[in-house]
C-alpha cells in the first residue's frame, strides 16, 4: 500500500462551532492504482485531498492516521512535510491560472520546484529533467523561456501537470484538474494524465464532481456524501451495480447524451448543515428508503459483493 488513511476526521473551526467536513474516512491506495473521489460540491473531496499534503487552512483540525508507505505523516510538522511535498506526494490543482505564478518564466518555475528538493543540482541537469517532462505532456521545451501567462488555459494546465510530476512522485492528487477547461481540452488533459500515470507507475487520487470524468481512468471509485465515504468499489461496480442510494441517485443525474432525454435529473433536497450534522445517516433527509434507524444511527461500513457501502439497507445482507 502506498497510502492508508485510517479514521480520518477533519473539522474546520468557524464562528458558530465546527464544520464536520470529513468524518471517519478509511481508504487505502495501492501502487499504480488510480482512485477516483466523486461527490457533489461541499462533500469534502478537496479537504480530504489537501489533508494528505497538510495544506489545509489554519482553522482545520486533522485527527486520525495518514500512513504514507507505512509511516504516519499526520503528526508531521511543516519542515517534515516540505520534504515530502512535490517529491513523494504532489498535487495538481483545479485552476492553473491562480496556482502558477504568472510573472515567472516556466523554466524558473521548474528550477524552483527541483531545487527545493535538490539544492545542489546543476541547472542544465534541472532543465533536462524539465524538458523531458514538458515533452511528455505535449509542450515544446523551447517554450520554457516563456512566462506562464503566455500559455492558454489548457497549456497552462499541462505545465502544472509537468511541474507536479517532474520529481516523479509516488502519489499524485489531482483535484478537479480539468474543470476550468473546455470539453475538448478536458479530454486531452485526461489522456495526458492517463498516459503519464501508466508510464511513471504512479498512484493517483482523482477528485471530481463528475462521475463521467473518472470512468476511464479510475481503477476504484470512492463516493463521498457530506463528509462520509459512502461507497467504495471498482469503477465497474460503481457504474453497473451501485449500492448506496446516493450513488444510485448520482448516476441518474448524469445527463444521457445518447438519447433524446437530455433532461438533467437532480437529487431533491439539500446537503445537511455540517456544523450540526444529522445524528444518523447524513443522506437520510434525501433518501427514499430512510427509516427511523437511519435518522438515529450512523450506518457502519458493510461489505457486499466486494463493495464497501455505508448504508443500513445492507445490514441483513451481511448477516
Ligand atoms: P467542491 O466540489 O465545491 O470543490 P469539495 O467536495 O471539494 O467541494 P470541500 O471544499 O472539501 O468540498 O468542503 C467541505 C466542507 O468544508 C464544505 O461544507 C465547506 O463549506 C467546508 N469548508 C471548506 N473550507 C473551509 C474553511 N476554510 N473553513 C470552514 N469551512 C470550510
Ligand atoms: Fe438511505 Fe438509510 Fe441507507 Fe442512509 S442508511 S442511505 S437513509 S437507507
Ligand atoms: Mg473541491
Amino acid at each position: 500500500m502506498i497510502l492508508q488513511i485510517k479514521n480520518l476526521n477533519i473539522n474546520y473551526e468557524v464562528r458558530n462551532g465546527w464544520v464536520s467536513a470529513v468524518q471517519n474516512v478509511n481508504l487505502s491506495i495501492k501502487e499504480n492504482e488510480t482512485v477516483g473521489l466523486v461527490g457533489e460540491s461541499g462533500c469534502g473531496k478537496s479537504t480530504l485531498g489537501k489533508s494528505l499534503l497538510k495544506i489545509l487552512p489554519k482553522n482545520a483540525r486533522i485527527d486520525g492516521e495518514i500512513l504514507f508507505k507505512g509511516e504516519n505523516i499526520a503528526p508531521y510538522n511543516e519542515r517534515q512535510m516540505r520534504k515530502i511535498r512535490g517529491k513523494n506526494i504532489s498535487m495538481i490543482f483545479q485552476d492553473p491560472m491562480t496556482s502558477l505564478n504568472p510573472i515567472m518564466k516556466v523554466k524558473d518555475l521548474f528550477l524552483e520546484t527541483i531545487k527545493a528538493h535538490y539544492p545542489k543540482i546543476p541547472e542544465d541537469e534541472a532543465f533536462k529533467m524539465s524538458a523531458k517532462i514538458l515533452e511528455e505532456v505535449g509542450i515544446d521545451p523551447v517554450r520554457m523561456n516563456e512566462y506562464s501567462f503566455q500559455f492558454s488555459g489548457g497549456m497552462r494546465q499541462r505545465v502544472m501537470i509537468a511541474l507536479s510530476l517532474v520529481l516523479k512522485p509516488d502519489l499524485v492528487i489531482a483535484d478537479e484538474p480539468t474543470t476550468s477547461l473546455d470539453v475538448i481540452v478536458q479530454a486531452q488533459i485526461m489522456e495526458v494524465l492517463k498516459k503519464l500515470k501508466d508510464e511513471h507507475n504512479m498512484s493517483m487520487i482523482l477528485i471530481t464532481h463528475d462521475l463521467g470524468v473518472v470512468a476511464e481512468l479510475a481503477d476504484r471509485i470512492g463516493v463521498m456524501y457530506a463528509g462520509h465515504l459512502v461507497e467504495l468499489s471498482t469503477a465497474e461496480k460503481i457504474y453497473y451495480e451501485p449500492k448506496h442510494p446516493y450513488t444510485q441517485a448520482l448516476l441518474k443525474s448524469i445527463p444521457n447524451t445518447n438519447i433524446d432525454d437530455r433532461e438533467l435529473r437532480y437529487i431533491p433536497g439539500d446537503l445537511p448543515n455540517l456544523v450540526k450534522p444529522p445524528k444518523g445517516c447524513r443522506f437520510a433527509n434525501r433518501c427514499p428508503y430512510a427509516t427511523e434507524k437511519c435518522h438515529n444511527e450512523v450506518p457502519p461500513d458493510f461489505e457486499v459483493d466486494g463493495t464497501r457501502v455505508k448504508c443500513w439497507l445492507y445490514e441483513k445482507v451481511k448477516a
